[in-house]
């Protein structure tokens, strides 16, 4: 059977350049970073190239850039350890309702220590009112935090208008661009943040890697204690395969990018507008232009998002719902909620994401089926009635 793979947001494969990149140092290339031997000198250096090549996509300084063992471990490490870092100064941190749960649990963690935490709520498409970000700052804010685009609804905040609020203010800025980088320009200097997290799985690098971009002179308090790899940033023998292949995944990026997203959005716009004409009932999620050139995120009322991704998946499409499954209760997506979305719109939800091995043809089968098994679901639905929009 055809496997078509939709879920590019979830995660990547990793790319063959990236692999090879990464081979050698599984075995010759052994040492530990930390020894003063050839072997340890022969790693570090390795390192040290593909921190460059990190820095490089974002604009950074290569001493600006901590290799972290995720996306999740930067924002944890960007939200806790500026909180840590300036408890003294004020105990308020604002962020959106719409962050990923690598944000949304270390600020609720704080909460349950004496933080106070303001959630923005965001407007039907997914995005943040400016005037909201200006409204919630007080004499005790220490830290705002918004994600570069919504992993579920793909919406691209303003972040460079929020983080000259944010500076107006001399509040720390962190956005969390795990899937913006590498996919769209991201220039720290440009966007004005002090603080990003990166991901190297969700651009073609592989799992387990990852990186928090930090300004040089922001107040930061570690997260991991032990040795002093990572200018003491960090405690933990480097994951060095990871981190070379990571850096390889941003190289390949810089050279690719800009001629990706233009085939990603036609793709993309192909689905969205076949979906609305093939399908009634049916309503697109997040921003119609301010969004990522991969992502596709469609409400088809009267069926469970569910029942629609088992069904694509005997067809072999791998796709994936706005609902995330949590201690076996299905719970509606809190990101789809926070636009707005009645409980059963949110449930109603399907999400594809592209990636460099989508082609029109699958754009086209993807069309041909999804149809189908709607209109089987819904025949089974007592609510549907057909014909409305
Ligand atoms: N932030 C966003 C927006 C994401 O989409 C993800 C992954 O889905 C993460 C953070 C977590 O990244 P990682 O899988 O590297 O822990």
């Amino acid at each position: 059977m055809r496997r078509i793979y939709l879920d590019y947001a979830a995660t990547t494969p990793t790319h063959p350049l990236v692999l090879k990149a990464m081979l050698p140092w599984f075995t010759d290339g052994f040492g530990n970073p930390s020894s003063i031997h050839s072997f340890g000198q022969e790693t570090k250096g390795a390192i040290e190239e593909a921190r460059e090549k990190v820095a490089g996509l974002v604009g950074a300084e290569s001493d600006e850039i901590v290799f972290t063992g995720s996306g999740t471990e930067a924002d944890n490490f960007a939200i806790k350890g500026v909180a840590y870092a300036k408890e003294h100064e004020g105990k308020h941190i604002i962020t959106t309702a719409i962050e990923h749960h690598a944000v949304i649990e270390p600020c609720k963690f704080l909460e349950k220590r004496g933080f106070k935490v303001t959630y923005l709520s965001v407007d039907r498409d997914g995005l943040v009112d400016l005037g909201e970000v200006k409204k919630a700052i007080t004499d005790e804010t220490i830290l705002i935090s918004v994600m570069h685009a919504n992993n579920e609804i793909g919406t691209i905040e303003p972040i460079q208008e929020i983080a000259r609020i944010a500076k107006d203010r001399e509040i720390c800025f962190h956005t969390d661009a795990v899937q913006t980088v590498g996919h769209l320009p991201v220039d720290v200097d440009e966007l004005k943040v002090d603080l990003v997290s990166i991901s190297a799985h969700k651009f073609c690098g592989p799992k387990g890697v990852g990186a928090l971009y930090i300004r040089k002179g922001t107040r930061i308090v570690p997260f991991m204690h032990g040795g002093e790899q990572e200018h003491g940033r960090r405690a933990s023998t480097q994951n060095v395969p990871g981190i070379v292949g990571f850096g390889k995944a941003c190289q390949l990026a810089q050279q690719e990018m800009g001629q990706e997203k233009d085939r990603l959005e036609t793709l993309r716009d192909k689905l969205i507008n076949g979906i609305l004409h093939r399908i009634d009932h049916v309503h697109l999620n997040g921003h119609p232009t301010q969004r990522l050139p991969n992502n596709v995120n469609m409400t088809l009322e009267f069926v469970e998002g569910e029942s629609i991704l088992l069904n694509l998946d005997l067809v072999g499409i791998a796709a994936s719902t706005g609902s995330a499954c949590s201690s076996s209760v299905l719970e509606a997506s809190h990101v789809l909620l926070a636009l707005g979305l009645p409980h059963e719109s949110a449930h109603s939800s399907l999400r594809l994401s592209l990636g460099q091995e989508t082609t029109e043809k699958d754009v086209d089968y993807v069309l041909e089926k999804l149809p189908q098994i709607v209109n089987k679901l819904r025949a089974m639905s007592p609510l549907y009635k057909p014909g409305g929009k």
